[in-house]
């Protein structure tokens, strides 16, 4: 690989670019990039950050609950049970790489989502502007940076108008560092280097054009970390409570067994099998396999996501869709198509529908003629915009300005021929901020185009069909707004303006007043059919859409009204930015009760709305695409950006994305995480009673002094059999259908709610009875200890399955729907025949101190499985674990 510059940020730019063999206004040549991308590499880090596997591996052991089950093997090895030793410790190593696997394939699953998201960059090669895919840079590339992006690789920058960089993520400060293209002494630290722009750091505002001189590992963050990638974390609120939960049942279960063990030994009975009962109660109580499986079902649920659309990026969002309860949305393209269509225009005192301008009406060029002020409106809807038409993909751009470049071409004008007469000389790029665009033409022309409020403010003059500019006539043109914005038309206004000054440049100073009022245009917006079946669905859910938009109150609340928001039935609260800024906070909590509509919102005003809504307790999801929605995706519990348009410090904060854009696609994410939540409920629903049953059993046979039911061993082989095959396949469970028919979870309701702990008992107890009774009947009869104790152990193992299909979904539909969670019946099946090797193979018999069973001795284990079925019913109407409704 050729040497990169070195010292870039001390050094001109131009002299860089002489280095690298590029040009400051051309770029590199396509041909030129594509041998630099064989040479140099995709701009692309390894994925191969985070400790090396041996670590993570050993991390596994770091459990309170494994030192334990790791001493005591060595205790046992030292009473000279090297057998047993062995067993324990193979169940903690089985523990650990279980975990590792499951664990891994995780991180991975949800490494790879995030990247599958593109961060496309402008850049200019032969002098000519493309988007490419960011891995596609090479060292000597020219890019161009605005407000929203992301910088792709390290840049030496060439020109800089007002631009600011968060580069919190090298430096660690969190306030934006403005930017220029100046060279600084070589020594200067990193964080002072103002001509440059790293890596990984993001454009919170103005313009700049860089000249990349490293890419992919050479980058400065390359080379801190071989990984750009956001660190995985599988941790969030659930799974430490479930920690928390299992450490202090530890310390619990370790006093108990030290009880027993003393309790046993005052009366009169052997230490080393006393010793062994207290293990078994240690063992049996724990709950060892949980954390996985909600790492497991955590895991599922964001794929099941994936496939519906939605990405997440931050695992706790999982949880909290499952509980939301407000969903606030951007309008346009999200509960919108984004397929926008100028319907009228109002120009020189008159409102024109566009059809009064299709080609073959006769009067398009007679209209024009006679209403100069309709011509300069369509004018500046052509000149004063972005999009532009491609041969491949006819117009692209943002929806609103290829609408307005499809209106001027339905009259008729050429943008060829407009840009010639009028070339672009400068812009300031809309921000939804500020609600405007302006571009400066030819030496003096300026054109805005922007909202009706903050484009009539800066006009003191309009002009009339024939030209002339007169008075402004506010309250014609307020008027006119009204009408269309009431029948849902999103309106944007057209102004001109005389540049004084330099001729290259222009500057919010210029456009601040003494504007020429041109026009407006009004364009529709259709919603999308299935956002209308989505806000429905969730209204049925109990939770409440809101509309959150820069848009016009007036347009806003038709487009509400044509989602079925507020009631559904016509009645809607609706309220615009400028009221709401006159709130005090208190207010404001009951203003966002009450309403559904929030029009004109400006940026900052969603940070306080999502702050409102939580003092309500609400658990709120909120989407958002621009750079100053950062703060507001960041305090909502589930920030929601937009994987193909939107800014990349949208993404960034985000805790969702989604491929589509779309706001079906968070009803959806709302649905699987209530399913998540669902499976985690069905799995501790299942799991605790196994644990609860063995530790009643052990501590009631130690404390009455009588035969142990169940050996340590066998304790630890139930475990193994019950967390491996038979409560992981609960992770698998399908989203039940009624889901999305019930209320929102409370967000402070327990997950071990009042219902669930009186089933867990029940069932325990039940599980105790038929241990403790088929190993009563078997010892009365004459049986054999070992016997004995292996048919209490099939009778528990029967009525776990029967419990267990109880729980799943299976029970619910019929079994002709069994093939909607095969993983249940392998489970099964694999229990079976693991129980069958437990009590029929003789090196089992012998490594586990177990004894063949007879067919009539599996029939009276049967009953078990029998009496269970009525047992799981009843504990079913206790702590229901369905989608299903009751009603
Ligand atoms: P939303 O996405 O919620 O509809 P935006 O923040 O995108 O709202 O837009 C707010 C207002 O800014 C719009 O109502 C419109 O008047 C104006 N606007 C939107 N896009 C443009 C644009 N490309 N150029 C100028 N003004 C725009
Ligand atoms: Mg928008």
């Amino acid at each position: 690989m050729p040497p990169l510059p070195a010292d870039v940020h001390s050094r001109a730019g131009s002299e860089l670019a002489a280095e690298l063999a590029s040009s400051t206004s051309q770029g590199l040549s396509d041909q030129e990039a594509e041998r630099r991308l064989g040479v140099w590499g995709p701009n692309a880090l390894g994925n191969g950050g985070g400790s090396p596997a041996w670590r993570r591996f050993l991390g596994q052991f770091h459990d309170p609950l494994l030192y334990t089950l790791l001493t005591v093997g060595g205790i046992k090895l030292l009473l000279h049970e090297p057998g047993e030793a062995l067993v324990i410790w193979s169940v903690t190593l089985i523990n650990a790489v279980i975990g590792y696997v499951q664990e891994s394939r995780a991180e991975t699953a949800i490494a790879a989502l995030a990247r599958a998201v593109r961060t496309e960059v402008e850049v200019i090669r032969a002098g000519r502007r493309h988007r490419l895919a960011s891995e596609q840079l090479v060292p000597g590339d020219l890019v161009r940076l605005e407000a929203g992006n992301k910088v792709p690789a390290d840049m030496r920058l060439l020109q800089a108008r007002n631009l600011q960089l968060d580069e919190s993520s090298l430096t660690g400060e969190s306030l934006p560092a403005a930017k220029d293209s100046a060279a600084v002494a070589k020594s200067t630290p990193l964080a002072e280097r103002i001509g440059m722009a790293y890596a990984g750091s993001l454009v919170t505002s103005g313009l700049g054009l860089g000249l990349v001189v490293a890419t992919g590992a050479a980058t400065e963050v390359g080379q801190i970390s071989s990984s750009l990638q956001q660190q995985v974390s599988l941790s969030t609120p659930l799974t430490r409570k479930f920690r928390r939960f299992s450490h202090t049942l530890l310390q619990l279960v370790l006093v108990l067994a030290g009880l027993t063990f003393l309790v046993g030994l005052l009366r009169g009975r052997d230490g080393v099998e006393m010793f062994d009962g207290a293990v078994a109660l240690a063992v049996g109580a724990i709950p060892e396999e949980l954390p996985a499986i909600v790492t497991i079902t955590l895991a599922i649920g964001v794929n099941r996501m994936a496939r519906r659309n939605a990405i997440i990026r931050k695992l706790p969002a999982v949880e909290a869709l499952g509980s939301t309860t407000v969903i606030c949305s951007d309008k346009t393209g999200t509960l919108t198509q984004n397929r926008m269509t100028v319907q009228e225009i109002y120009a020189g005192g008159a409102l024109v529908p566009i059809e009064a301008l299709w080609p073959g009406n006769g009067s398009d060029g007679d209209l024009l003629a006679s209403n100069r002020a309709l011509e300069e409106t369509l004018l500046a809807g052509l000149l004063c915009s972005d999009a532009r038409p491609s041969q491949q993909e006819g117009l692209v751009g943002d929806p609103t300005e290829t609408a307005l470049l499809q209106a001027a071409a339905t009259a008729g004008l050429d943008r060829q021929q407009a840009l010639e007469r009028h070339p672009r000389r400068d812009a300031i790029p809309f921000e939804s901020k500020q609600q405007y665009m302006a571009t400066l033409h030819g030496s003096d022309r300026i054109l805005v185009k922007g909202s009706v409020e903050v484009v009539l403010a800066r006009c003191s003059r309009q002009l009339n069909p024939s030209g002339q500019a007169e008075p402004l006539e506010g309250e014609r043109i307020t008027a006119a707004v009204a009408t269309m914005a009431g029948r849902g038309q999103r309106v944007l206004a057209f102004a001109i303006g005389q540049a004084d000054g330099d001729p290259n440049q222009l500057k919010p100073s210029q456009i601040e007043r003494g504007l020429d009022f041109l026009g407006l245009q009004g364009m529709l917006d259709p919603p999308r059919p299935e956002a209308i079946r989505a806000v429905a669905a969730c209204q049925g859910a109990g939770i409440r859409v809101k509309m959150v938009t820069g848009d016009h109150l007036e347009t806003a609340r038709s487009i509400a009204l044509q989602l079925g928001l507020g009631d559904g039935v016509g009645s809607l609260g609706a309220i615009d930015g400028r009221s709401l800024a006159r709130l005090s906070p208190a207010e404001l909590v009951d203003c966002v009760r009450h309403n559904d509509v929030f029009a004109r919102v400006a940026p900052a005003q969603k940070l306080a709305l999502v702050r409102a809504l939580q003092a309500d307790g609400a658990v709120v999801a909120m989407t958002g695409d621009g750079v100053n929605d950062a703060p507001a995706l960041k305090q909502a519990d589930i920030g929601i950006a937009m994987g193909k348009g939107g800014t990349e410090v949208a993404r960034e904060a985000a805790d969702m994305l989604l491929t589509d854009d779309n706001f079906a696609t968070i009803e959806a994410a709302v649905e699987e995480g209530r399913a998540v939540y669902l499976n985690l409920h069905k799995a501790l629903a299942f799991v605790l009673p196994v644990n609860g049953g063995a530790s009643m059993t052990i501590l009631l046979g130690a404390v009455l002094g009588l035969e142990l039911p169940v050996t340590a061993l066998q304790v630890l082989w139930l475990n193994m059999v019950c967390s491996l095959s038979l409560s992981i396949p609960l992770a698998f469970e399908p989203r039940p259908p009624g889901l999305m028919r019930q209320g929102p979870r409370p967000p402070a309701q327990p997950l071990l709610s009042w219902g669930l702990v009186r089933k867990v008992v029940l069932v325990s107890t039940f599980y105790w009875c038929f241990i403790f009774g088929v190993f009563l009947w078997a010892r009365s009869h004459g049986h054999s200890l070992p016997l004995a104790r292996t048919m209490a152990i099939q009778a528990l193992v029967l009525a776990q399955i029967a419990y267990l299909v109880s729980i799943s979904q299976v029970s619910k539909l019929g079994w002709r729907h069994w093939h909607h969670n095969p993983i249940l019946l392998a489970g099964i099946g694999t229990a079976v025949v693991l129980q069958l090797g437990f009590s029929q193979l003789g090196w089992m018999n012998r490594f586990f101190a177990t004894a063949p069973l007879e067919p009539q001795q599996w029939l009276i284990c049967g009953v078990a499985l029998l009496v269970m079925v009525p047992v799981a019913a009843m504990a079913e109407r206790l702590d229901p674990t369905t989608g299903i409704p009751r009603d």
